[in-house]
């Protein structure tokens, strides 16, 4: 489904990503490991659209999207949530979500997915009529999320939903991420500082050091890889 490869992004002269090479088939849960600063953003950047590699491709549905706008990224199915969230804080939970369907027509599946959403996250449809400013950060990553599956992805990219959030939190919202893998069928690209939660819902994982993927591997074997234990799981 997508094929990244060999893609060199720079910030002015600052190189984030030294020549990334990944793949995602369809279905897949992928998991994008690293520390802080290795470009695990950088790389989602990319992808969707928001910055623009040097040189390398990205290949997403038999189509080069390396140059596309994040616009045309998005109407071909591809939805990024942002690290921070980013929710419209005035509007409510409602517009919020109507938001995330402004490039559907689809009225009677758009009211069905709204539906979903509010099912997945059961506290969204009780604060419906709230802004999503008074919020709390887990449900407003929930809203960022829920937002994201409104425009109905095939390819939902999360950079670091954890962010901030108490375990228990995590907890839920990757559960659902899980969910709505199985139910819905989405292909979803992780992007995690939480190496263990994320690992754990991953079919596959990358580990990305100074801009370069280091390794890759089934999450299973990456969780007893001892490089991997000792760097990311703390363990
Ligand atoms: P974090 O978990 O802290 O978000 P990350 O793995 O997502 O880290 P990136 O945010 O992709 O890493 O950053 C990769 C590198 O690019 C870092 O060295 C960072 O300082 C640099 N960088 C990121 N954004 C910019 C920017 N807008 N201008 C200049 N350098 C940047």
């Amino acid at each position: 489904m997508l094929k990244v490869d060999n893609i060199h992004t720079y910030y002015g002269n600052i190189q984030a990503l030294k020549g990334i090479s990944l793949d995602v088939e369809q279905g897949e849960i992928i998991t994008l490991i690293g520390a802080n600063g290795a470009g695990k953003s950088t790389t989602l950047m990319s992808i969707s659209g928001v910055e623009t590699p040097r040189s390398g491709s990205i290949i997403f549905d038999g189509q080069d999207i390396t140059h596309k706008s994040s616009h045309e990224i998005v109407s071909m199915g591809v939805c990024q949530v942002p690290e921070g969230r980013h929710i419209f804080p005035q509007l409510t939970i409602t517009e919020n979500l109507d938001m995330g369907a402004y490039l559907r027509n689809d009225k009677d599946e758009v009211k069905k997915d709204l539906e979903y959403v509010m099912d997945l996250f059961p506290i969204l449809a009780k604060r419906r009529h709230q802004s999503g400013g008074t919020l709390s950060g887990g449900e407003q990553q929930m809203l960022a999320i829920s937002r994201a599956l409104m425009a109905r992805p095939r390819l939902l990219l999360l950079d670091e939903p954890s962010l901030g959030l108490a375990p228990l939190i995590v907890q839920q919202i990757f559960e659902i991420i899980t969910r709505v893998n199985q139910e819905q069928g989405t292909t979803i690209f992780l992007v995690e500082q939480n190496a263990n939660m994320a690992l754990k819902i991953a079919h596959r994982g990358y580990v990305l050091q100074n801009g370069m993927i280091v390794k890759t591997d089934k999450a299973s074997a990456l969780m007893e890889d001892q490089e991997v234990r000792d760097a990311y799981l703390g363990v």
